[in-house]
């Protein structure tokens, strides 16, 4: 069986994208999955969680030392998030290519933060940035699994 974190580097690939509260406020749910969903991505995973500080301290650990940590914290567990899981080729850098830079002013148009955001922190989606990140992230965001759905347009999305 395909573990939940999927094969780095191939069709297979699984990698954790979020709709941050600020998304959910915002409206921005539909339009962020359709990105993903356009350009042939299958969307194995989807959810709305609450996150608790827990959840938002565990999921962004690697920043526990920033000054702008609680604030994150506060920020991530103020209001629902959609957690979503997305498979494909290469979507671990894809997904963040898609997301854009992590500065709003340095992410292009046509970027989903280049379209949709302003404010460094209120850059409204989340993306795993490498295989280790997304099998952690996937883990703690999806422990019952996604799902191993066959999509059958792949001959036309895949040589
Ligand atoms: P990401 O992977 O592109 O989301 O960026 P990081 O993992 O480095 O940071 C996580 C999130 O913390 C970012 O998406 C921002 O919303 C926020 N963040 C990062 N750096 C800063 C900063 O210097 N100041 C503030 N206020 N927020 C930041
Ligand atoms: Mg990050």
């Amino acid at each position: 069986t395909i573990p939940v974190y999927g094969v780095p580097g191939t069709n297979q690939e699984r990698t954790f994208i979020a709709c941050k509260p600020d998304a959910v406020q915002r409206g921005l749910v539909g339009a962020i999955i359709a990105r993903f969903e356009t350009r042939g991505y299958k969307l194995v995973g989807l959810k709305m969680v609450w996150p608790t500080k827990e959840m938002a301290e565990t999921h962004y650990k690697d920043l526990s030392k920033k000054p702008f940590f609680p604030g994150l914290v506060e920020f991530f567990s103020s209001g629902p998030i959609v957690c979503m899981c997305w498979e494909g080729l290469d979507v671990i850098r894809q997904g963040r290519q898609m997301l854009g830079e992590t500065q709003p002013l340095a992410s292009k148009p046509g970027s989903i933060r280049g379209d949709y955001s302003i404010d460094l922190g209120r850059n409204i989606c989340h993306g795993s940035d490498s295989p280790e990140g997304a099998e952690h992230e996937l883990k703690m965001w999806f422990p019952e699994g996604v799902n191993d759905w066959a999509k059958t347009i792949d001959a036309w999305v895949y040589e």
